[in-house]
């Protein structure tokens, strides 16, 4: 059945957009010619200083696309000082009005979509299926938190009076909220930050991704072009540097970040430090994702499941598959299939439509997954290594691989990108596998394979994660569907694209009245 009631009407899963879609596939020719079309360009609203530097390719890093001005000490202060002073006025503007605003930018995202792919795919080295999705899932956080915003946010709750007084709850924006966004879904994670933030009543200063400026830059514009206010949205591009300067200042009222565990926690120790109120850290990390396989699952649907869940996207998604603990009766034959599946991934250009996976973030990444690659032959048995095709050396590419391991410990952590590692277990053992996985400290994917209900009765109460997946893949949630997040090491909550997400970002105040 479709879901019905997020908008109020009957919509699709957008589980992947529908290629067979004739509209579709002509915003795609659009897409390709929009691809050579003039470089992108990024700064902040007070342009500062510094010198501009290029945008390139991923996928040909001798392609700048656009150019981007990072903020320096000057662009900061500017626009922190201009979001505090426009705090209030947003926030009393009600849940409803900005609503009604998150819905325009919807709008405009949904109209500019061949554009938003086009860098989505140059700048983020993003798939076309990938970034389709990636605009369907930016304008489902806004249509979703616009809702949420109608709901908890325009009205007041009424609480009783029982000595005559009235009492009123209501839900406000916490003032300046800086968000952190990541590269790997360069505008829906954007996006969806900030409407969270704006939806609750923030103003909101953002520091997208240091590769991926330009796409949040074309984001803030079509925000702006819907009527959302210039003070209340601004854009920060920048390096790290950026993001601690905005963390450390006391005007800041709210930090939502997505991106590495090690970032999380040196924001969580940097807010900790400073000076000034005690604010919310909404984070969103990785995982050392498992899926775990039993002897009753049927082989060829985990391994369809199990290489879209770990090298779609190029590995690069927070939700990847990193281990698949398959049971030994079945492994002989499932690991077989995987390395024939695995052959038949075709890699290189994300423009073209045949592509399965593109090139990785950028080279400092791609010699992370080499290196990795690098110490697993030495320790592990090598289960399938592809060859990259040879007119890919221009780009950050990395060819899938996977390799069998005898522990969990033998990984150093989670390892972005298209690296599959594969552990056997004994019926007996699947007590001690649910612990390995929550002993990792991470919880944020996990997928089951069985068709035994009691297996997966028996992991679901004990595994220790946010998004369980049975019998299917395990990435690509859907906005109101399958509220995305971990626990632990993988974030603090509350979940994206659920209906708690905004409380986060939002302060409770009661007004009591004696009439
Ligand atoms: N929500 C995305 C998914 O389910 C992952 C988001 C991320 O990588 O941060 O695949």
């Amino acid at each position: 059945p479709l879901p019905r009631d997020l908008y109020g009407e009957a919509r699709p899963n957008s589980h992947g957009p529908d290629l067979s879609d004739p509209l579709v596939v002509a915003e795609l020719g659009i897409e390709l010619a929009d691809r050579a079309a003039e470089p992108a360009e990024a700064t902040a609203d007070v342009p500062g200083e510094n010198d501009r530097r290029p945008v390139t390719d991923p996928g040909d890093s001798r392609r700048v696309i656009g150019y981007v001005r990072d903020a320096d000490g000057a662009a900061v202060e500017a626009a922190l000082q201009t979001a505090a002073a426009a705090a209030p006025d947003w926030n009393a503007r009600g849940g409803a009005a900005r609503a009604a605003l998150l819905r325009a930018a919807a709008d405009r995202l949904e109209a500019e979509r061949a554009g938003l792919m086009a860098l989505i795919v140059s700048e983020g080295g993003r798939t076309l299926p990938d970034a389709l999705a990636e605009v369907r899932e930016a304008i489902d956080f806004c249509r979703y938190y616009a809702v949420q915003a109608e709901r908890h946010f325009a009205v007041p709750r009424l609480l009783p009076g029982p000595t005559g007084e009235s009492n009123e709850l209501a839900l406000q924006g916490r003032g300046v909220f800086a968000c952190i966004s990541p590269w790997n879904f360069p505008l829906a994670i954007f996006t969806g930050q900030v409407a969270a933030a704006l939806a609750a009543g923030n103003t909101v200063v953002a520091k997208p991704a240091e590769q991926t400026p330009l796409t949040a830059a074309r984001a803030v514009r079509l925000f702006r072009a819907a009527g959302i206010p210039e003070a209340v949205l601004q854009l920060l591009p920048g390096d790290g540097a950026v993001g601690e300067s905005l963390v450390n200042d006391p005007r800041i009222d709210g930090v939502a970040f997505t991106g590495s565990i090690e970032t999380a926690c040196a924001i969580n120790r940097a807010l900790a430090r400073r000076d000034g109120p005690i604010i919310p850290l909404v984070a969103e990390t990785g995982g050392v994702n498992a899926m775990i396989a039993d002897s009753s699952a049927l082989a060829e649907q985990v391994v369809r499941d199990v290489t879209r869940s770990a090298f779609n996207s190029a590995g690069q998604r927070c939700s990847a598959l990193r281990v698949l603990f398959v049971q030994e009766a079945i492994a002989p034959r499932l690991l077989e299939l995987l390395a024939g599946a695995m052959r038949e991934l075709s890699i290189g250009d994300p423009a073209l439509l045949a592509t399965d996976v593109g090139p990785v973030i950028d080279a400092s990444a791609r010699q992370m997954l080499e290196q990795h690659a690098a110490r697993m032959r030495n320790e592990a048995r090598v289960i399938q290594e592809l060859a990259l095709p040879e007119d890919l050396d221009d780009g950050h590419f990395f060819a899938p691989c996977a390799y069998e391991i005898e522990r969990l410990d033998q990984l150093p952590g989670e390892v972005f990108g298209p690296i599959l590692h594969v552990i056997r277990y004994r019926a007996d053992q699947l007590g001690s596998v649910i612990d390995a996985i929550n002993n990792s400290g991470y919880g944020l994917t996990l997928g089951i394979h069985s068709r035994v209900e009691e297996t997966a009765a028996y992991i679901r109460n004990r595994a220790r994660v946010g998004n369980l997946y049975v019998n299917r893949d395990m990435i690509g949630s859907v906005v109101g569907v399958q509220p995305f997040g971990g626990e632990r090491l993988s974030g603090t909550g509350f979940k994206a694209g659920g209906p708690n997400y905004l409380l986060r970002f939002a302060v409770e105040r009661t007004f009591t009245v004696n009439t």
